[in-house]
């Protein structure tokens, strides 16, 4: 008997007749094989809660916020297993921290160090379905955590490793991973396979349908993933390690991340040490940055921009005012109407004037780059938010991505 991992997300379990379905759904799986769920939180129920936080104070305390996140999961994992009783299949419901998932002390955005699994072998070996709620775990001091938004992925992916289950089934509200996001994208197509690679870069650059960490956590146990439909049976998206055919494909998939700002001090006098002291501030505060442009200096002075999370942006903006004042710099502004552009393919490796092309495609519909990046798999542009659609679903065309794979 095979053992699977099954990953429900919000919009999978959002009222008590998703979760009756869903139920259905894993009591069907269960007959042939031994299944362990993982759910998340009810529809938008941890944006509610955050919403409830900010209402309290603008500046949460992390330990506490996660004491309130983690409820949300809780909720969904007894309604679930109570769907299941009541369909006369015997099931249980666990927390993160009952079935051992031990994380580090990073409240909000915990790395899991461990998972004993102890009870869900038990529960299992009795027969019923194990049911753990996503997104949390504890300290080793017995604090509770989270995992970071998005954060049930990694429990699913982390639990079938830690299980050795034979597939993490993720369901979503998508029957798989597609070329661009298919809400933005009418055209985009269902992947059949992505390498662990390529997913891990496009969950990184915004495609949220898979959490980046979760990515790298399935690549590093080669736990295969296989992204599905929690409303329909059809086989979704595999996502596995790299195979020679994947070169082929120059580019794979288009995302966009509408989630980042950008910052810049202006005119900081160009030294050695200047941007280790921006950075490095930045980096005590636990702001982590992305993309870092520094213009060419004029009269001894020079301007730095990068980008970070949106939410991080007036943090960022109060230590980065500190730091102009000791430093001489003339001052600090901050732009949220930014979106981050990219393309993702291994493909990119082998083949020349990706990125030029990519540029000129911006270029061809008046779209101003204001930064770029690129890695060995993916390019990146930074460009006004409202062009952030049309960008995407002009690089789908040029690249040709609503065609067969290969074209
Ligand atoms: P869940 O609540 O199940 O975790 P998410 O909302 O986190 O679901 O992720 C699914 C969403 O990801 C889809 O509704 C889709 O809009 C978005 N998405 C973005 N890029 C892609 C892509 N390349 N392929 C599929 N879905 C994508
Ligand atoms: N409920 C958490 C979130 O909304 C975790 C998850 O759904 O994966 O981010
Ligand atoms: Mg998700």
């Amino acid at each position: 008997m095979a053992l699977i991992v099954q990953k429900y997300g919000g919009s999978s379990v959002a009222d008590a007749e998703k979760i009756a379905s869903v139920a259905r759904r894993v009591a069907e799986s269960a007959r042939g094989h031994r299944v362990v769920v993982v759910v998340s939180a009810m529809g938008k129920t941890t944006d509610g809660l955050l919403a409830l936080a900010a209402a309290i104070t603008p500046t949460p305390d992390p330990r506490e916020m996660d004491v309130i996140l983690s409820t949300g999961e809780q909720v969904t994992i007894g309604l679930l297993a109570m769907a299941l009783q009541s369909l006369g299949h015997p099931a249980c419901s666990f927390t993160g921290p009952q079935v051992g998932l031990v994380t580090d002390a990073a409240h909000t955005r915990a790395r899991i160090k461990r998972i004993t699994a102890e009870r869900i072998h038990a529960a299992l070996d009795a027969g019923r379905v194990v049911v753990v709620a996503g997104f949390q775990g504890t300290t080793e001091g017995g604090d509770i955590t989270t995992l970071g938004r998005g954060g049930s992925d990694l429990t699913g992916v982390a639990l079938a490793a830690a299980l050795k289950a034979d597939v993490c089934e993720i369901f979503t509200d998508v029957d798989g991973v597609y070329t661009a996001d298919p809400n933005v994208v009418p055209d985009a197509r269902k992947l059949p396979r992505i390498s662990y690679d390529e997913m891990l870069e496009m969950a990184a650059l915004g495609a949220k349908v898979l959490q980046a960490r979760s990515v790298e956590f399935a690549k590093k146990h080669n736990v295969p993933v296989h992204v599905r439909s929690t409303f329909k049976p059809d086989a979704g998206t595999l996502v596995t390690r790299e195979d020679h055919s994947m070169e082929d494909v120059v580019v794979t998939g288009v995302t966009h991340d509408r989630g980042q700002a950008k910052v810049s001090i202006l005119r900081v006098p160009d030294r050695p040490g200047i941007a280790s002291r921006v950075f490095g501030g930045l980096g005590a505060q636990n702001i982590v940055v992305d993309m870092i442009v520094q213009n060419i200096s004029r009269d001894g002075l020079t301007d730095i921009s990068f980008t970070l999370p949106r939410a991080d942006r007036t943090r960022a903006e109060s230590v980065l005012a500190a730091l102009a004042r000791e430093v001489g710099a003339e001052g600090v502004t901050a732009d949220d109407r930014v979106a981050k552009i990219s393309i993702v393919g291994v493909g990119m490796r082998s083949h020349a004037g990706v990125a030029a092309r990519m540029f000129e495609t911006l270029s061809g519909e008046g779209i101003n780059i204001q930064m770029i990046s690129t890695s060995e798999i993916a390019v990146s542009c930074v460009v006004e938010d409202k062009y952030a659609e049309l960008a995407v679903r002009a690089l789908h065309d040029v690249f040709a991505l609503g065609a067969e794979r290969g074209a």
